[in-house]
């Protein structure tokens, strides 16, 4: 089959001839019919991920055609149209993944960079992680869904149901649809982009965007939560200072920058309070895991 393969951090995906990979036991083989390019990608490809498996095929926003299955498996046929999200394994009984955090398990693996994703005409995944895709989206419409749509309704359910609201800094691929589902929620949408970037507010304030404004600027009003996707560390003491007493702060995506100032001048005293939350599939949670919160 052919394949985009990563062979060393910083040079181009190479165009390859590979074997056709089987499914093992509880696992099913995808023909691939679409996959979203994610900046995570571009973070593997470009370093800043630092463990990625190599060589490696990138890709973890597949949409595709069951084709294969492995011994065990039940509940899906050939010719099922599933996706493939970021999330790819996980051990199933840790503390973790008990309690619903399975993003966060210590054993977690992660479609194109511990295993082989879909920049290939067929791709091999756990069962378990392979979600059937309703009809409705055509499949180059849904790709994007498995991971900014998925990440970002991920960070807006930590922002917790009374936030009303919401900031989202970084407006790209996770934002641009979180907006629209936060805005038919009836909550309020304030979006930040990189300073001076009119285009990137004009679109925000299009899809629905109460107030759009570089994220050097304060909202005109306190927020309930604030949710970031940029992957620039400095702005979490800026979300941290945009938020209103007990507000929310979810760093949502998989790589951030340092973050550099620290954050308790904005939220350690009782003048402020605020919560920050790391969410959804990163790597390296346990460095996230091991930060203290701010309340
Ligand atoms: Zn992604
Ligand atoms: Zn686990």
């Amino acid at each position: 089959m052919r394949a985009m393969v990563l062979h060393r951090a910083h040079d181009p995906l190479a165009l390859q001839d590979v074997p056709v990979p089987d499914p093992g036991p509880g696992q099913l083989r995808i023909a691939v019919r679409a996959n979203g390019v994610c900046r995570t990608d571009l973070h593997i490809v470009d370093g800043e991920l630092t463990e990625p498996k190599l060589p490696l095929i990138p890709g973890h926003q597949v949409v595709g055609v069951v084709d294969a299955l492995g011994e065990g498996v039940t509940g899906l046929q050939p010719g099922d149209r599933v996706g493939l999200p970021w999330l790819g394994f996980t051990c199933g009984h840790c503390a973790f993944c008990e309690r619903g955090e399975e993003n966060l398990c210590d054993e977690a693996e992660f479609t194109g960079y511990d295993r082989d994703g879909g920049f290939a005409e067929y791709c091999v995944a756990d069962a378990r992680f392979a979600f059937p895709l309703p009809e409705g989206f055509d499949d180059v419409q849904a790709a994007p869904l498995l991971c900014a749509g998925l990440i970002g309704y991920r960070a807006l359910r930590l922002a917790g149901a009374q936030a009303h609201r919401i900031g989202l800094y970084g407006f790209g691929a996770a934002a641009h649809i979180l907006c629209q589902v936060a805005t038919w929620q009836g909550r309020e949408v304030y979006g930040f982009t990189r300073p001076g970037d009119g285009e990137g507010q004009d679109f925000a304030r299009s899809l629905g965007a109460t107030w759009a404004g570089g994220s050097d600027e304060a909202p005109p009003e306190r927020l309930d939560a604030a949710l970031i996707f940029a992957p620039v560390g400095p702005l979490v003491p800026a979300a941290l200072r945009a938020c209103r007493k007990g507000g929310v702060v979810v760093c949502a995506g998989i790589h951030m920058s340092d973050i550099r100032a620290s954050p308790t001048r904005s939220c350690g005293r009782s003048d402020r309070s605020a919560r920050w939350r790391t969410s959804p599939a990163r790597t390296g949670a346990s460095s996230w895991r091991s930060r203290p919160r701010c309340r």
